[in-house]
């Protein structure tokens, strides 16, 4: 009987641990990034990986691409775009210097794309990558271009001092689609780089402008999070708005940095929405919050 049991016992141990390995296996290779692709249009699409979501315009002018996430993906990216159109990538546009949405760039430069970015862009990735040259924008501006590319305008506009001191926002004036880069976290406490240049007000002023040219009808691809659209957009601003006017009452009574950070009823209206993530923590934002208003 002894001996029936310690068997038993013993062959349960190798099952459990072979269903553990077959169970990790299987998680790991679910952790595993797949690139999804999301139709928006009959030429614009949303790439969603691993970083900030890719926009890609596709048409008889070739391929316009926003954001390259990052160098490890490029492979699979590459990919998911020729399943949508055999054309070269002519444009890459980053919305910022961000490892998360410039990581891809020399891996995509070396297939003969033309990078652009607002000068500021050129500048970090130029401080920050040690490729160089390949990562870098080779066409750059200062305020405002257009690329009429794929029977569109494709506006793109610089946002002053908001996420970071390089944000470029890009709207497709047929397809009505706007990617507002990293000026829109859906669903989340956006991470404001203020050691980047970036500013609370300016990133209002950003969402802001941006709500000006589009309309009940417009997609927005988010720098991060799920496809959206303008009323999402204007909570995702009231936010902001009622976060930065709570902190300045908080500024104005002389609280300190690490009283507004510990002040969790300032942010509970989101918190109960799980506005609060990993990177951007709801102590985090307030504390964003605080050295952004207080430096004025
Ligand atoms: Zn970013």
């Amino acid at each position: 009987m002894l001996h029936i049991s310690l068997k038993m016992k013993t062959l349960k141990t190798i099952c459990s641990f072979f269903a553990f390995s077959i169970v990790f296996i299987a998680c790991g290779q679910n952790n595993e990034v797949v690139i999804k692709t999301n139709k928006l249009s009959k030429n614009i699409y949303m790439l969603e990986g691993q970083g900030g979501n890719i926009g890609v315009s596709v048409g008889e002018d070739g391929v316009l691409m926003i954001d390259s996430q990052f160098a490890r993906l490029t492979p699979k990216i590459l990919a998911a775009i020729k399943n949508i159109s055999k054309k070269d990538i002519k444009f890459l546009v980053n919305t910022h210097h961000h490892g998360d949405h410039t990581g891809g760039n020399a891996n995509i430069s070396k297939t003969g794309t033309h990078i652009m970015a607002h000068d500021n862009v050129y500048k970090r990735v130029k401080a920050n990558d040690n490729q160089l040259d390949k990562s870098l924008p080779i066409i750059t501006f200062n305020n405002k271009l257009s690329i009429h590319i794929n029977g569109e305008q494709v506006l793109i506009f610089h946002v002053e001092n908001a996420h970071t001191d390089g944000d470029a926002m890009l709207y497709f004036t047929e397809s009505n689609i706007l990617h507002t880069g990293d000026t829109y976290f859906n669903e989340r406490y956006p991470y404001i780089d203020l050691n980047s240049g970036g500013s609370i007000d300016g990133y209002i002023n950003a969402v802001k402008s941006a709500l000006i040219l589009i309309d009940d009808n417009t997609k927005i691809i988010p720098g991060h999070g799920k496809l959206s659209n303008k009323k999402e957009y204007q909570f995702f601003l009231s936010m902001l708005e009622n976060l930065k006017t709570l902190v300045l009452d908080e500024i104005d009574s002389e609280k300190t940095e690490d009283e507004v950070a510990n002040n969790t009823s300032l942010t509970k209206k989101y918190d109960d929405l799980n506005y609060s993530w990993n990177f951007i923590t709801s102590k985090k934002i307030r504390r964003t919050f605080y050295r952004s208003l207080k430096e004025k």
